[in-house]
């Protein structure tokens, strides 16, 4: 079922308000994004329209929208009546139909973003998320609009929707607050059965050193590994590292693991609904959910960098020093930590002969 603003409140507000600007700068989005809407709500960005109206040349052929080539190219046209803008709503988490507001200002949008819950019926605990993917389509959009403008190669309507959506996923992980996460500083001792493997990765120009350490739950080491990737961007080296540390466990029999790092866009792509994942990370959760769907148990929790020192250490250590493989006992950084050296006995039946 689309959202559309058929809504009678809409009506009786067109102008921003004093309130309204006081929300705008309120909005739990980037700086960037904040100044953008600003912009939009003021309609100064330099659209074609207005430029000709400018230089007083308006209605010519160089004022059509150089997304579509079908319209005059407004900033109204470029946010909602474009075909490429209207995908983008329509392809979104909120389904919106741009069609009933072809008409209304622009300052309708700004309310519509301000405050969604009133306009759209969107639910409350998803206000803000809305309010990134709305900054973040306008902003993409917007981007997209100067590639045409300079004859560059620029996205179609379905690979902007595509990318609003990944970057609202990233965007909103990056917003979320730390007290919904595990976000202690200091080890958290585990039940014996389980093995607690945290993850990193280390990126450099030429390439990326992702690293584990697997620990018992009263903190002793049992395992530390390392290996060498090609250049990867930062999100698919932390996705590299979740699957590394899961390929070790199982190498060494843990059956029950919890896993830790310090990317939540990779915990959420490894832990929730296949269709939220990331594109870029596609295969390498695919290829990760076949090797734990082996363990009895496992769950991959968000740790704060702080609590994630260990494996942060260990990969910058082996992009300097190019190690892949065990870590040896005698490390440096491993100097406060006791070791158990457990080889690749299956670790649930030596963990618990420990306790
Ligand atoms: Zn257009």
């Amino acid at each position: 079922m689309y959202r559309s603003l058929s809504s009678s409140t809409f009506v009786s507000v067109i102008a921003m308000q004093l309130s309204d600007w006081n929300k705008l700068w309120k909005l739990c989005i980037h700086a960037r994004l904040k100044i953008l809407l600003w912009k939009v709500a003021w309609n100064i960005l330099p659209t074609r329209s207005r430029v000709s109206g400018v230089i007083g040349a308006p209605g010519s052929e160089g004022s059509l929208c150089p997304l579509c080539c079908e319209a005059i190219e407004s900033l109204h046209h470029l946010l909602f009546a474009c075909q490429f803008s209207r995908v983008i709503w329509w392809e979104s988490p909120w389904p919106i139909d741009c069609q009933p507001f072809l008409d209304s200002p622009l300052a309708v949008w700004e309310k519509i973003i301000l405050q969604p819950q009133l306009f759209l019926n969107i639910p409350l605990p998803e206000v803000h998320a809305f309010q990134l993917f709305a900054s973040l389509a306008i902003d993409l959009v917007w981007f997209n609009r100067n590639l045409a403008a300079h004859g560059k190669p620029f996205a179609d309507p379905l690979q902007l929707a595509r990318r609003v959506q990944k970057l609202r996923l990233e965007h909103c992980a990056a917003w979320q607050p730390l007290s919904k996460a595990v976000a202690s500083s200091v080890w958290i001792p585990l039940p014996a059965s389980f093995c607690k493997v945290n993850v990193a990765v280390a990126i450099r120009d030429s390439f990326c050193a992702v690293a584990c350490v697997g620990r018992t739950s009263s903190g002793l080491v049992v395992f530390a590994c390392s290996k060498l990737f090609p250049a990867q961007t930062p999100l698919i080296g932390e996705a590299l590292a979740a699957a590394f540390g899961i390929q070790q466990a199982a190498i060494r029999g843990v059956q029950n693991l919890k896993l830790e790092g310090d990317s939540l866009v990779v915990v959420n792509a490894f832990s929730q609904d296949p269709s939220l994942c990331p594109w870029s990370l596609d295969s390498i959760v695919a290829n990760s959910q076949l090797i734990v769907s082996s363990f009895l148990s496992w769950e991959f929790l968000f740790s704060s960098c702080s609590a994630n020192s260990l494996a942060h250490d260990l990969a910058r250590w082996a992009a300097s020093s190019l190690f892949e493989g065990s870590v040896p006992h005698s490390l440096e950084l491993f100097g406060s930590y006791p070791w158990v050296d457990m080889g690749l006995i299956p670790l649930d039946s030596a963990i618990l002969k420990l306790f």
